[in-house]
C-alpha cells in the first residue's frame, strides 16, 4: 500500500473522530456498539478482501485502508469468526508496549468489558506502514491530538 494511501486513511479516520489514541488504565472499559455503530468498518473497511484462496486480506491500516468494508452487512460484519486481525484487535493499540486505545470510538462511553492484556496486541507500527520517520511522526501526533 502506498503512503498516500495510507496517509489519505488517517485524514480520513480523523476527519470521522477516530485515530485518537489515549493510554488506557485499568478504568477503561470497552463494549462494541456492532451494528448501533460500525464506524470503524465504514472508515476503515476498503481493501479489505477475500484473497483468491478464500482467505481475507491482512489489514493495513487498522482496520484498513479507508472506506466502507465490503464485508459488512447491515452493520455487521459477515466474516466475523474470519476477519482479519486488526478489525478484532481495533480500538486497542500497542504502542511502546503499553496499552492505548482510540477515543474516538463511542464504545468507550458505556462499556463495561476490561481491556485485552497488552501481549495480545500487535505494535502500532504494524498498521501504519509508512517510512520510519513519517511513522514515528504520525504515531507521536495521534497520541496528543
Ligand atoms: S467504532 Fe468502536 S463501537 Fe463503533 S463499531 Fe467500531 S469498535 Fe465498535
Ligand atoms: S472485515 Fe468485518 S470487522 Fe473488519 S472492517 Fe470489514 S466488516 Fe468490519
Amino acid at each position: 500500500m502506498s503512503s498516500l494511501r495510507v496517509l489519505r486513511a488517517i485524514l480520513r479516520g480523523r476527519r470521522a473522530g477516530l485515530l485518537r489514541l489515549r493510554p488506557a488504565t485499568p478504568e477503561t472499559k470497552f463494549e462494541c456498539l456492532k451494528a448501533d455503530c460500525a464506524r470503524c468498518c465504514r472508515v476503515f473497511g476498503e481493501g479489505i478482501v477475500a484473497n483468491d484462496l478464500g482467505g481475507i486480506s491482512e489489514p493495513s491500516v487498522l482496520p484498513s485502508c479507508g472506506g466502507v468494508c465490503a464485508f459488512l452487512e447491515n452493520g455487521l460484519c459477515s466474516i466475523y469468526d474470519t476477519r482479519p486481525r486488526g478489525c478484532s484487535e481495533y480500538p486497542w493499540y500497542n504502542v511502546d508496549g503499553r496499552l492505548y486505545y482510540d477515543s474516538g470510538c463511542p464504545g468507550f462511553a458505556t462499556g463495561e468489558s476490561d481491556p485485552p492484556q497488552i501481549g495480545s496486541i500487535q505494535k502500532i507500527e504494524k498498521y501504519f506502514p509508512l517510512p520510519t520517520m513519517l511513522q514515528s511522526l504520525i504515531i507521536r501526533l495521534i497520541k496528543v491530538w
